[in-house]
């Protein structure tokens, strides 16, 4: 079947979000899958960057997610890097209202800087820590819907539907073209 394809796309994305949120952590659960391919390590001040390939029925997606490091001092550095991108997921921790603000503002930035067809998946991270919820799916469903974004809400302590929203990402860079 697979040797029917013969487009091949690549995407650059970014992953966003106040430290904590868990970036680093949903990126970890999708590099177990054995198509991932470790581009850069062990840099600690700049942006990590993996390559994933992803299998749709009518094309290769080679997927650039480029994973940033919290601190505010490397927002200059960021916007080098998010210049060259065409999507970003957007993390913020369900426990965390100050995570929800930020992605907020975050969604503002880059549609206005970038582009306003840029696409977005928000994150909402941590769906397993339901007993200490701050931000509620309903309010993260209008804002997103408000907003042209993606929504899904993700744990990657129990890795619940993180491929899949890499995947709607994907799915949504390419039905762009
Ligand atoms: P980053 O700063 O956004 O990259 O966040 P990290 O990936 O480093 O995660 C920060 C902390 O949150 C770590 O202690 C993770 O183990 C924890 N964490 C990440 N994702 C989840 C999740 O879905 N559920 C829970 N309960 N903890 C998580
Ligand atoms: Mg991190």
């Amino acid at each position: 079947r697979s040797s029917s394809i013969n487009k091949v796309s690549r995407f650059d994305v970014m992953l966003l979000g106040d430290s904590g949120v868990g970036k680093t952590s949903l990126l970890m659960r999708i590099m177990d899958e054995k198509s991932i391919e470790l581009k850069k390590t062990s840099n600690t001040t700049g942006p990590e960057q993996v390559i994933k390939t992803i299998v749709l029925p009518d094309a290769y997606i080679r997927l650039n997610i480029c994973d940033t490091p919290g601190p505010e001092r490397f927002i200059h550095l960021l916007r080098t890097y998010y210049k060259n991108c065409q999507g970003a997921i957007l993390v913020y921790d369900i426990q965390n209202r100050k995570s929800f603000e930020r992605v907020q503002d975050w969604v503002f930035t880059l549609r206005e800087e970038i582009s306003s067809e840029f696409v977005i998946a928000l994150a909402g991270n941590k769906m397993d820590m339901e007993n200490n919820r701050h931000v509620s799916k309903e309010e993260a469903i209008q804002f997103a819907t408000a907003h042209n974004c993606l929504f899904l809400e993700t744990s990657a302590k129990s890795n619940e539907n993180v491929s899949y929203t890499f995947k709607a990402l994907v799915l949504a860079l390419h039905n762009q073209q």
